[in-house]
């Protein structure tokens, strides 16, 4: 089969979260398993561009609205990631160093996806199946069945929509419907949702069929879904939930080029130890304590926010109980929060405000437990790269984090699961955290189990491709 990726991310070229991580991996492992799947993301100007050889593979131009735009796609050389990737370039819309928050990212997705239709429309053949991801993409299935001049090349091929964050659904108002090309105007209810036209609602409506990252979050569309949970009890016929797996040729403990020490679930006792040291220098905490990190966008999905009360309750009532190290960026009074508590707990807790993908592999490797006290989590990568690290979860019960988490409590537990994104079940789960990291042979036991859990793609990769076999049968 032919899968291409249409996507806004892709790990290594361009990241924010775990969008970037599965398009990353996904189409590696479908390649693995003898499919022709390839990505096409948009052409920032990141360090993957100038570190790597491109080709030039087609130019063309595109309409947005009157502005008449130029664009190339450019084909990465050397199969550097196990699938072939296309970039797009749009100059001044695309080429810039971040991916969103910018004014004009309406126009630049636009844009984006015009340029992949029309390149597309250009191919001699169609691919087998069109997998769009997120907002970014979720007009690519209603223009490829209603806009005149896609539709008689483009109709016919099965479209996926996988939605990684239904949170975000780039609404824009009507008064920029003419950046699609001409479609059937009665068919304009397509585009809309609530007196907007809701990109990713178009997309639940027109894609063949709808998958989301877990089958918990699948569920939880239907009653918190940001304005869409009647579209989500409508159209569940046709919407599955297929839970991520991790890329375990990047989060591999024993090969993993981001650290210094490698271990396997043998050597995880020493090798976990020198990378907790190693960060606990760095960041002079104290390394004979539990260590406590989070790892996330600071935003009130990540339930980020009750971070701060949480470990000042814990280093008030029980100082130097414990370590903490933050990575994250988002909103700006969270972060300042976190900043400031740099100042009273020198030695026990540090911030760090940013983005830092080594670094982030260094604290799945150097921690003893990973925070995730998430409010929504439609899959979440960073519980299942922490277990393959032998570093313990601690979630709140949601959305994937519940589909792949078990209480010790339970039969065959091995993580922390509390249910509400409170201070007090923080505080709480951290305290038992702590009596479990006293009990050496319990928490090493806890640590092996985690580490042998298999959620390679390898497992899930079958579902999608079973997936795209239905629709393909189920062509007209
Ligand atoms: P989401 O996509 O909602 O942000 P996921 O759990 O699905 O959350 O994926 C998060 C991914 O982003 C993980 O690979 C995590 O390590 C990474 N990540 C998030 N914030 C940072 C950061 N500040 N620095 C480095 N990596 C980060």
């Amino acid at each position: 089969m032919e899968i291409i990726h249409i996507s806004a991310e892709c790990y290594p070229v361009a990241k924010a979260g775990g969008l970037g991580d599965v398009v990353g991996a996904l189409p590696k492992y479908q390649a693995n398993a003898g499919h022709y799947s390839k990505v096409v993301m948009p052409m920032y100007e990141t360090k993957f561009l100038h570190q790597n050889e491109f080709v030039e593979d087609f130019k063309g131009n595109i309409f947005l609205g009157n502005w008449q735009l130029p664009y190339t796609v450019i084909k990465e050389k050397n199969n550097t990631l196990g699938f072939d990737l296309y970039l797009v370039d749009i100059k001044g819309l695309l080429d810039r160093t971040g991916i969103y928050n910018y004014d004009d990212d309406t126009e630049r997705f636009m844009a984006f996806q015009l340029a992949v239709l029309d390149w597309m429309h250009h191919w001699q053949h169609n691919a087998d199946i069109v997998h769009c991801h997120d907002h970014h993409t979720a007009l690519i299935p209603f223009m490829m069945q209603h806009c005149y001049s896609i539709k008689n090349k483009l109709s016919s091929i099965p479209t996926v929509l996988t939605i990684h964050n239904a949170q975000y659904q780039g609404w824009m108002s009507w008064n920029k419907n003419h950046y699609l090309p001409q479609y059937d105007t009665w068919k304009a209810g397509l585009l809309e949702w609530n007196n907007l036209i809701n990109p990713l609602a178009c997309g639940v409506k027109c894609a063949w069929q709808v998958t989301t990252v877990s089958h918990s979050y699948m569920q939880e569309l239907t009653w918190n879904s940001n304005g869409l949970e009647k579209l989500f009890e409508y159209e569940k016929g046709k919407c599955i939930g297929i839970l991520n797996g991790i890329d375990t040729e990047v989060w591999n403990p024993k090969t993993d080029s981001f650290l210094t020490h490698h271990y396997n679930a043998k050597s995880v006792v020493v090798g976990k130890q020198r990378a907790k040291e190693e960060l606990c220098k760095t960041y002079q905490l104290d390394a004979q304590k539990p260590l406590f990190v989070f790892i996330g966008r600071l935003v009130g999905e990540k339930a980020a926010d009750i971070l701060p009360d949480a470990i000042m309750s814990i280093l008030y009532s029980l100082p130097k109980s414990a370590s903490f190290l933050i990575l994250g960026s988002g909103e700006p009074e969270v972060e300042w929060q976190l900043k400031e508590l740099n100042k009273s707990f020198e030695g026990n807790y540090h911030a760090v405000i940013g983005y830092n993908e080594a670094l982030s592999h260094q604290m799945y490797a150097g921690a003893d437990f990973l925070l995730m006290p998430s409010r929504v989590e439609p899959c979440g990568l960073n519980q299942m790269y922490a277990m393959r690290y032998g570093t313990i979860p601690m979630v709140r019960s949601t959305g994937g984090l519940q589909d792949t988490v078990i209480d010790i409590g339970e039969e065959n537990g091995y993580g922390l699961r509390f249910n509400h994104a409170t201070v007090g079940d923080v505080h709480n789960s951290i305290l038992r955290a702590i009596k479990v990291f006293e009990d050496v042979k319990k928490i090493l036991e806890m640590r092996r189990f985690c580490m042998q859990i298999n959620n390679s793609w390898e497992n899930a990769v079958d579902n999608y491709l079973n997936l795209y076999e239905q629709l393909k049968i189920e062509k007209p």
